[in-house]
Formats: C-alpha cells, sequence, structure tokens
C-alpha cells in the first residue's frame, strides 16, 4: 500500500527536515511537491488541492520551538491532515449489526473482490465477534459465483443459504431473511451480483433486494487499484442504493493509494475495511492513524513534534505564571494579552479567564472598548521600542508624543494603556503574593 506516495513524500520531507530555519518559499516548494505526489498517486485534483491549502494554513500560524525544527512541525502537520482526510466518524471497522438477525448488504462491480469480502468479513465476525453468520449468493447470472461461496463458506466455516435453481435474487432475499431468523442467526449477508460497469439493471435489482432486506450496512467492495474510478463507482452506488462504508480490495498490491485518500472527502462515506490479499484472513479494519502513519513513514518525527508541544505549553505556561508573580507583567504581555481578547472574542471571555481583573475588565467594556479599540492598542504597543516595552517606565513625554503620532492615536490614549498595564502589573503581584495555590494558578489553567 501507498510505496510510491510514502517514497515520493519521504523525499520531500527529507530535504525539510535536514534545514533549520525554513522560509516560507522552502514550505510553499515542498507542499507543491506534495500536490504532485498526491496526483501521482491519483487523488483526485480537489482533494489534492484542499489538502495542501490546510496543510499551508496551519504551518503559517503554528507555534514553533527550539527543540525541533520548522520541518519537522511541517511533517507534523501533514501527518494530522492526512488523518483529518482520511476519517470517518465512530470506531474504524465498526459495523451496525446489533440486532438480530441484522443484514449486511453488500454491493458492488464484478470481479471487484465482493464474494471473497463477504467470506472474509463472514470469518472475521465469526470469529473476532463470535457471531452466527449466514451467508447468500444472489447472483443468479453466475450460478459459479454462487458455488464460490458455497466453497467459501465450508472453507471457513460459515453457513450458506441453500441454492435452489430458478429463484431471483428478490425472492433468495427473502428467504434469507426467513432462514437467518428461524436459525438463530446474528447476521445475514446478502452477496448480490455485479456487472461489469454501472447499469441500470444491475442498479435495479440491488434496490429492489434493498427494499426486502432493509439493511443496517450497505458496504461497497471496490478495486483499490483502480483508482479515481474507485471513487466514481462509489459516487454512484451512493446515489442510487445510499452505501453506509467502502471496502478497499487489492491494497495489497502496488496501487498508488489514491482512492484511499479521495474516498472519505469526495463520497463522504469511510472506508470500513481493506483486503489486503486472496487468503481469508486478508482484511484489515482501515484505521486512519496507522494509514497516514504509514504513507508519511515518519513516526518518529511526528512522536517528536507531540512531545515538544506538550513541553512548549507547560513552558510557556510556567515562565508566565513565574514573571506575572514577581508583578513583572510589561507591554508584551499587555499585547498577548490584547490579542488574545480579540482572538477570543472580546470582554467576556477575559473575564472568565481571569478572575480579579472583573473590575478592570468592566472600567474597559465602560469606555467603550472593542475590537477596534484593542487593535488601536496593539498599535501603539508595536511602536515602542523593545527596551520600551520591557520596561514601559523608560517612555518620556517626548517619546510618547512621537508614539502616539506614529499610530494616529493621542497622548491620552497611551496614558491609559500605560495605566492599564500598571494596574494589571499590580494586580498581578498581589494575586503572586497569594501563594502557589493561589487565584494566579487557577487562573492560569
Ligand atoms: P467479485 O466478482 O466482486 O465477487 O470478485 P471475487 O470475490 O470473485 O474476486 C475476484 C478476484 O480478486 C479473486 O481472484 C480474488 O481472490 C481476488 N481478490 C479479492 N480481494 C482481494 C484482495 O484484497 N487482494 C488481492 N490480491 N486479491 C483479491
Amino acid at each position: 500500500m501507498f510505496e510510491n506516495l510514502s517514497e515520493r513524500l519521504g523525499g520531500v520531507f527529507d530535504r525539510l527536515t535536514k534545514q533549520g530555519a525554513l522560509s516560507e518559499d522552502d514550505v510553499r516548494t515542498a507542499l507543491r511537491e506534495v500536490r504532485v505526489a498526491l496526483l501521482e498517486a491519483d487523488v483526485s485534483l480537489p482533494v489534492a488541492r484542499q489538502f495542501v491549502k490546510a496543510v499551508e494554513k496551519k504551518a503559517t500560524g503554528a507555534a514553533v520551538t527550539r527543540s525541533i525544527t520548522p520541518g519537522q512541525q511541517v511533517v507534523k502537520i501533514v501527518h494530522d491532515e492526512l488523518i483529518a482526510t482520511l476519517a470517518g466518524e465512530g470506531d474504524p471497522g465498526s459495523l451496525r449489526i446489533d440486532t438480530p438477525p441484522a443484514p449486511i448488504l453488500m454491493v458492488g462491480l464484478q470481479g471487484g473482490g465482493k464474494t471473497t469480502t463477504t467470506a472474509k468479513l463472514a470469518k472475521r465476525l465469526k470469529e473476532r465477534d463470535k457471531k452466527k453468520v449466514l451467508m447468500a449468493s444472489l447472483d443468479v447470472n453466475r450460478p459459479a459465483a454462487m458455488e464460490q461461496l458455497e466453497i467459501l463458506g465450508r472453507q471457513i466455516g460459515v453457513d450458506t443459504l441453500p441454492i435452489v435453481k430458478g429463484e431471483d435474487p428478490v425472492a433468495i432475499a427473502k428467504r434469507a431473511k426467513t432462514q437467518a431468523a428461524l436459525g438463530g442467526y446474528d447476521v445475514y449477508m446478502l452477496d448480490t451480483a455485479g456487472r461489469l460497469s454501472i447499469d441500470d439493471e444491475l442498479m435495479a435489482q440491488v434496490e429492489a433486494v434493498r427494499d426486502v432486506a432493509n439493511p443496517r450496512e450497505t458496504l461497497l467492495v471496490v478495486d483499490g487499484l483502480t483508482g479515481q474510478d474507485a471513487v466514481h463507482t462509489a459516487e454512484n452506488f451512493d446515489t442510487r442504493i445510499g452505501i453506509t462504508g467502502v471496502v478497499l480490495t487489492r491494497m495489497d498490491g502496488d496501487g498508488r493509494g489514491g482512492a484511499a485518500l479521495s474516498m472519505r472527502a469526495v463520497t463522504g462515506k469511510p472506508i470500513k475495511f481493506v483486503g489486503l490479499g486472496e487468503k481469508m484472513d486478508a482484511l484489515e479494519t482501515f484505521e486512519p492513524d496507522r494509514v497516514a502513519g504509514r504513507i508519511l513513514g515518519m513516526g518518529d518525527i511526528v512522536a517528536l513534534v507531540e512531545k515538544a508541544q506538550q513541553t512548549l505549553e507547560v513552558e510557556q505556561a510556567e515562565r508566565m505564571m513565574r514573571r506575572f508573580s514577581k508583578g513583572q507583567f510589561n507591554m508584551n504581555d499587555l499585547r498577548m494579552q490584547l490579542e488574545q481578547m480579540i482572538k477570543m472574542g472580546g470582554m467576556g471571555a477575559m473575564l472568565q479567564m481571569m478572575p480579579g481583573a472583573a473590575k478592570m475588565a468592566k472600567q474597559m467594556d465602560d469606555a467603550g472598548m472593542d475590537d477596534k479599540i484593542l487593535r488601536q492598542q496593539i498599535a501603539l504597543i508595536n511602536s515602542m521600542t523593545k527596551k520600551e516595552r520591557a520596561n514601559p517606565a523608560l517612555l518620556q513625554a517626548s517619546r510618547k508624543k512621537r508614539i502616539a503620532k506614529g499610530s494616529g492615536m493621542d497622548v491620552s490614549d497611551l496614558n491609559k494603556l500605560l495605566k492599564m498595564q500598571r494596574q494589571m502589573s499590580d494586580m498581578m503581584k498581589k494575586m503572586g503574593k497569594m501563594g502557589k495555590g493561589g487565584m494566579l494558578k487557577q487562573a492560569m489553567k
């Protein structure tokens, strides 16, 4: 599975992770190569585009720690985005088969691996889930197919519905339903007929069977080697029959893997299982995080970045707390708070975050502080020098005038800002004195 894609991406990221500081150009070039790699793996163009865009957006805003390189960070973002692209809701491989006898309808084109997969899944349900399973072939046009299921059934020790010559698919489905109820089966699986291509007669037949069986799961079995064709087939079946999931077969081959990546994004339906060979136990649940790991083959880097991110958050919080408790609340801190407030949508959230800040927050509110004012205040802080931001007491009257003018505001506005910073600083100091388990610690949570 995915060897080529994996190799291509590996090349891109090897180059990227070796570099120290990455420029935006480096990232953009790498992402262009990712896009080409995806397209070569037969991922559909809109999906590839959307994928790269999402990664670019996240890479631009990502906080980077010193312990990892920006390239490693990009690898992690690509990894997470792969999972997001592949994942559906619920547990991988979970089936709604809790009310016996639960019908599972197997649909797909001829040669996609439908009969083989029916038997593989029956074996899995029997062995892992301890279900009593009945299989029935509805492929009346191909007696060989009906016999094939019977042979497989004997091989895996799962019952098949006895073949009655001349019966039509709907009649067989009805008989399977009755037999499943009478025989105390937990699950009955209907292996419908396939065609070489989608035609109206096939669809009408499957619809009729569906209406009789009222299946809890309708699984489309489709050849993963056929790439985007597999995705189109899934779209067609879903529109006409309504599928609940997909089984991609022949993923043991040297397919390009694109079908797996596009399937969920294009059809909205999850891949539930993958077929990995002709043998009866060559069926695996489709687990997005494992697949993403296999595609990228960079598990070490992903783990490293995850660890670094956790450390970074803890370190940042601790450093801030130490400084605040000493009353060190400078303009950089204030700017961070103001930015946070904009991000969180204003005063309300700020109030909740910082007990004790209620009074000041009310003052700000009374003064009509909205996003615009917050942004103006950030502009004022940005106009200060690095030294002034760290120690606002340095600001002389002449500098105040220049800063206010430079950001299109009055000195009185700047004075208000300075007062706010002093008040915050005092407040932090007081909170710090209240001890380690005090309010500040709670506020930091
Ligand atoms: P159907 O016409 O859709 O019922 O297809 P079959 O179940 O008869 O399968 C067609 C061929 O594909 C058989 O030779 C199977 O052994 C083979 N096949 C099915 N699934 C897989 C798979 O996951 N990997 C490989 N390599 N072969 C498979």
